[in-house]
């Protein structure tokens, strides 16, 4: 494959050697890569702050034996969520889940877009639904959007009292078992679901708000067979 060019989301980063690091992106065009950047921790490193976790860049790669890293030209530097422990939480929630998806090598642009979007809008407000719409989305996207139209149960349309993590979706009086959702929430959800994300971050925090956040979060930890280990909580 020898030289090639992408853009895409600093995930992690692990130590390798003296003064190397296995870098892992998610990619606009070839998927969750692992690339080798040689000499990234030496101080006169030539590619100096620009491969940290959320950094976002446009990439030279040679593939060869292994991944090499030989450039890295920032596009976004998210200073503000750098340098804001709390965003930096949330930031790095979503680039755990990310990381936990993606398949390396599997090309999904979506993906790589979504997080982009969502570190822009992390980065301009702080929204505390912000994360939780990140992850009902990417349960869409992985096919497992919630069932929100009508009990996922038994079909009923409404009014839907609950929501049962193992089924994927809101319940009737009837079948209602697992943790309860109100309207307002389930409102949310669709909200969020059909486009509606942007609007529903500038709205002021409601007990809903608590509850999607709750619900994504499980959702998503469900999802990923493991709780995250950085999960923001919400106070
Ligand atoms: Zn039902």
């Amino acid at each position: 494959m020898g030289l090639y060019r992408d853009q895409g989301v600093v995930l992690r980063t692990i130590r390798l050697g003296e003064s190397d690091r296995i870098v892992t992106l998610v990619t606009q065009a070839h998927g969750k890569v692992r690339a080798v950047a040689k000499g990234v921790r030496k101080t006169k490193s030539r590619f100096g702050g620009r491969l940290e976790p959320t950094s976002h860049v446009s990439l030279l790669l040679y593939e060869g034996r292994e991944l090499d890293l030989t450039q890295a030209e920032a596009l976004d530097h998210f200073r503000v969520i750098r340098e804001d422990l709390d965003r930096l939480a949330r930031a790095t929630t979503m680039l755990e889940a990310v990381d936990q998806v993606a398949q390396e090598r599997q090309p999904g642009a979506r993906l790589y877009q979504m997080l982009v979007g969502a570190l822009r809008a992390l980065a301009a407000h702080n929204a505390p639904l912000l994360v939780p719409g990140f992850f009902l989305k990417l349960l869409a996207l992985e096919g497992f959007q919630p069932i929100l139209d009508g009990c996922a149960s038994c079909g009923t349309p409404e009014p839907l009292v609950a929501f049962d993590l193992v089924v994927g979706g809101a319940l009737c009086p009837a079948c209602a078992r697992g943790p309860r959702v109100s309207e307002q929430a389930i409102d949310l959800m669709h909200r969020i679901l059909d486009g509606g994300l942007a609007g529903v971050l500038n709205e002021p925090v409601t007990p809903a708000t608590y509850e999607v956040t709750d619900l994504a979060t499980r959702a998503m930890e469900h999802h990923l067979e493991r709780r995250l280990r950085s999960v923001t909580v919400l106070d």
